[in-house]
């Protein structure tokens, strides 16, 4: 008998994958672990549900999230990860010889152990000497700093169960202080499409066009998440991401990506009519 694994994108709208076999499955504190492996994606990482990570796919997702800030300012000594416990947005800092240090702080441990374990693609860095990780809440954890980070990073789950508190404003406002002048704070930001996502990726953009004097979108498509089409948030205290973009000095680092180039950079500022509709605040 096939086996499948299906999730809910949308109150009529179901998601499923053909599995050859479950490999890993734990109710940690915070939540519901699973890693099945497939024929399609490879490996795939859910949480309470939903799909985080698969093998397949996650260069898009981990590529979008790190080189577009990384792009803007190639000064970047000292990045926060904020979740992010798959390794994939680490593995993809640790390109960079020009970055000093990279604090990851992920709330469940044993997401780490797991993925240590079994999907050694994403998590094949977090060992590397300059990454130091913190099990910690990262809401919590940014309340006590101030202008130490470049970039912050914030790879977390939906904003319910643990991840609900990455999404508030004083979130955000504590990561415009923990950054300094030259900072710059990405994030996942859901999607536009299903109208849950979507509420929730205005709330999100909403509150930190409050704090932040530079707040824009960007899109990429990965397949496995809700809808296909997924957004990013860029928020900066002076950067832009296009006016501020060093092009040429990013294609010298002779970087091998498989999803992200300089000419997609600027495409993936470029939104739907409808998306930009969204994002007007009324
Ligand atoms: N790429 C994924 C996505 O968008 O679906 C997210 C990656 S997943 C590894 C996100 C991680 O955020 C999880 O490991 C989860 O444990 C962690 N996380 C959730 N809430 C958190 C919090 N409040 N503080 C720190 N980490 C948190």
């Amino acid at each position: 008998m096939d086996l499948w694994y299906t999730e809910e994108h949308s109150k009529d709208v179901r998601f499923s994958i053909k599995v050859n076999k479950q490999i890993y499955t734990k109710e940690s504190k915070f939540q519901r672990i699973d890693i099945l492996e497939s024929e399609e994606f490879g490996k795939i990482l859910t949480l309470d549900g939903l799909i985080m990570v698969t093998e397949k796919d996650e260069f898009i997702y981990h590529e979008m999230i790190t080189h577009i800030p990384m792009a803007v300012n190639l000064n970047i000594k000292k990045v926060l990860v904020i979740g992010g416990g798959d390794g994939g947005c680490v593995r993809e800092l640790t390109r960079y010889k020009t970055i000093e240090e990279i604090h990851m702080v992920e709330i469940d441990e044993e997401v780490v152990k797991a993925c240590k374990e079994f999907i050694p693609k994403t998590a094949c860095k977090l060992n590397d000497e300059r990454v130091k990780i913190f099990y910690q809440d990262g809401l919590r954890f940014v309340r006590t700093k101030e202008n130490e980070y470049d970039l912050i990073i914030v790879d977390s789950t939906d904003p319910f169960g643990p991840g609900e508190g990455l999404f508030t404003k004083e979130f955000y406002g504590n990561c415009y202080k923990a950054l300094t002048e030259d900072g710059i704070l990405v994030n996942q930001h859901e999607s536009d499409y299903y109208t849950d996502y979507a509420n929730s990726m205005k709330r999100a953009h909403k509150r930190i066009q409050e704090i932040f004097p530079v707040c824009q979108i960007y899109q990429a498509h990965i397949p496995t998440y809700p809808s296909g089409h997924w957004l990013f948030g860029f928020a900066s205290k002076k950067f832009n991401p296009l006016r501020d973009f060093k092009e040429e000095e990013w294609n010298k680092l002779n970087l091998q990506t498989k999803y992200y180039n300089t000419k997609l950079h600027r495409g993936a500022f470029a939104l739907p009519n409808y998306v930009n509709e969204m994002m007007v605040i009324n």
